[in-house]
């Protein structure tokens, strides 16, 4: 089932959705812009990749599963260790469903990505950058290297070199990067400016064949 027509009509369904209440720093929870969540979904599904099995791993709010389910996803699992994430990614996805734009092929665990271990088509995650947490993005990476051999993933630009190796010793490889500004609002105290922008990566790993 696909009731979006454009990009712009995903990224106006998706910039409707609620996002953290309550943001914790120490799981870098910040959102997606829904430009952005839709540029990649929109890319992804242009690649053929949406209408597949995909996980949105460290899922939040749940912009990018989401966005997969409205491009015909056969069946999205949502994973975040964050209870109240979830709770909120359940009432964005309730109301979606209470619209008619999104069917019941989906599953929410409430649980560290470490503990997930189905198998599927797609891993979309846009993770944490690893600024509070130590490698918290090589963790999902390589991680997500044991769940499908399609990945979309953000990682900050200067982690480039970091995310070709880990990706070259685990027998995949950076088949596309694009190259984008993600502006993170100052959500958080330690902010000084109200849109900070980082450069950040949007990859599409695949497993080497
Ligand atoms: N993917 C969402 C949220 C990004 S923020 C979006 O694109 O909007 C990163 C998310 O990862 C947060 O929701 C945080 O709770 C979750 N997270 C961080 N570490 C995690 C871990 N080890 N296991 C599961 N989820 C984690």
């Amino acid at each position: 089932m696909i009731n979006v027509s454009s990009k712009k009509g995903l990224e106006v369904q998706l910039s409707k959705l609620k996002g953290f209440l309550d943001p914790k720093m120490s799981l870098e929870q910040y959102i997606t812009p829904s430009d952005i969540a839709a540029m990649a979904i929109w890319h992804a599904y242009m690649k053929g990749d949406m209408e597949k099995v995909s996980v949105d791993l460290g899922c939040g709010t749940g912009i990018l599963g989401i966005g997969a389910l409205m491009m015909g996803a056969k069946y999205v699992f949502f994973v975040d260790n964050d209870e109240k994430a979830l709770d909120i990614c359940k009432d964005n996805i309730n109301k979606l469903k209470s619209e008619g734009l999104i069917r019941d092929n989906y599953k929410m665990i409430n649980g560290d990505v470490s503990q997930f271990s189905e198998k599927v088509d797609v891993v979309l995650q846009n993770p944490p950058f690893g600024t509070k947490v130590r490698h918290a993005d090589r963790l999902f990476l390589i991680h997500a290297f044991r769940l499908a051999d399609v990945i979309y993933t953000f990682h900050k630009s200067e982690t480039f070199p970091f995310v070709k190796a880990i990706c070259e010793d685990n027998g995949f490889v950076i088949n596309e990067k694009l190259d984008l500004k993600m502006p993170l609002k100052a959500q958080f105290q330690f902010h000084r400016r109200q849109i900070h922008r980082i450069d950040v990566g949007f990859y599409r790993i695949i497993k080497k064949i």
